[in-house]
């Protein structure tokens, strides 16, 4: 199986995504914000010939159009454009095939999706293909009925241009650009447990669609806290895969399931989750760390250059130590490094489908 290395959006992430699920792997979805971050990506993946997911959330493509620009609304629908539009130019050169997705969006954040997928539709035109391969809706917030039917409207949209779904079902703890929960120590933590009643109800419903996946939650929690507070289950995504195969007879792993919050989880949980059909596991807090960890050691180790232009002492010029390019470029690096342990824990290196 080969694709064309690039973007891949309908059919080709289709592909992509079974050959996670029947080789028993998963891609890194990495949370970006400029193109250091994309950059670096690509570069860990071509590296590892891995395919990968590069990912926005609503702050991040802000970020990207620019944190000065006027209008919020505005930057994070023409900074995802824009940061797409990098990724579709270069992602091919980089010989690896990557999937464009954005983060979650809660009800507040509905109508950027629905922005962006206006620009995919203008984009596909041209291009036949979209902008984006997917798109994520997280209203686990609401009841499973809104939460659904706001998702099969979606989908339908999405469907005509080929694009994925993700949904949330059950409630990833934690916090992300300020959509999500705060995990209350020694509060009951059954919301946290996706029902694999809700999993099949969202199958039965979308299923007809369009492509979709499902962020399920088993007490994953955004961001690295102090271990203890929630247990990870695992079996959860073994238990909605079940119940779906035994009421559809659809064989093994019909769910496309999708692992928030995998900063700083235990290798063996990571393993056990993409036996049970996890083909997508975010990547944030880690490799926001990576970044941080790489330049700070970088500014550590040069402080003078940040401080003097030329020292005031003996009069060296600083100029080959704080031009952006040296201490951003540590930045990048060390965030590599931390994908490539990422691709060894998630089965993906030397996998690339890209021909
Ligand atoms: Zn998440």
């Amino acid at each position: 199986m080969a694709l064309k290395a690039g973007v891949v959006c309908g059919e080709d992430y289709v592909e992509l995504v079974n050959a996670c699920k029947e080789g028993g792997y998963a891609l890194a979805a990495v949370n970006c914000v400029g193109t250091d971050s994309v950059n670096a990506v690509m570069e860990a993946a071509a590296k590892n010939n891995s395919d990968v997911i590069i990912q926005f959330s609503n702050g991040g493509t802000q970020f990207y159009a620019g944190a000065g620009m006027e209008d919020a609304f505005q930057a994070k629908v023409l900074g995802a454009v824009s940061a797409a539009q990098h990724v579709h130019l270069l992602a091919e050169h980089y010989g690896i095939c990557a999937v464009l997705h954005t983060d979650h969006a809660n009800r507040k954040l509905v109508p950027w999706v629905d922005a962006l997928v206006d620009h995919s539709e203008a984009y596909y035109k041209e291009n036949g293909k979209a902008l984006y391969s997917s798109h994520m809706l997280d209203l686990s917030e609401e009841d499973i009925d809104d939460n659904l039917s706001e998702c099969a409207r979606m989908l339908e949209r999405m469907a005509k241009m080929e694009m994925s779904l993700e949904i949330e079902l059950g409630i990833t703890g934690g916090e992300e650009d300020g959509v999500g929960h705060d995990i209350e120590e020694g509060a009951d933590s059954s919301h946290l447990y996706t029902q694999p009643e809700d999993v099949l109800k969202a199958y039965d419903l979308l299923t007809p669609l369009g492509h979709f996946s499902v962020a399920a939650s088993f007490g994953n929690v955004h961001g690295v806290y102090k271990p203890g507070n929630v247990q990870l289950r695992p079996e959860i995504l073994k238990n909605s895969q079940a119940l779906v195969d035994q009421t559809h007879s659809t064989g093994n792993n019909p769910l496309n399931l999708v692992f928030h919050g995998g900063s700083g989880s235990e290798k063996s949980k990571i393993a056990e989750a993409i036996s049970y059909g996890v083909f997508k596991m975010n990547i944030d807090t880690d490799t926001q760390f990576a970044f941080a960890e790489g330049v700070g050691k970088y500014v550590m180790e040069h402080s003078k250059a940040f401080i003097h232009q030329i020292d005031p002492e003996d009069g060296t010029p600083y100029k080959k130590f704080y031009d952006p390019r040296k201490w951003l470029r540590a930045g990048e690096q060390s965030f590599v490094a931390r994908l490539d342990e990422a691709f060894v824990d998630l089965g993906s290196v030397g996998r690339s489908l890209a021909k």
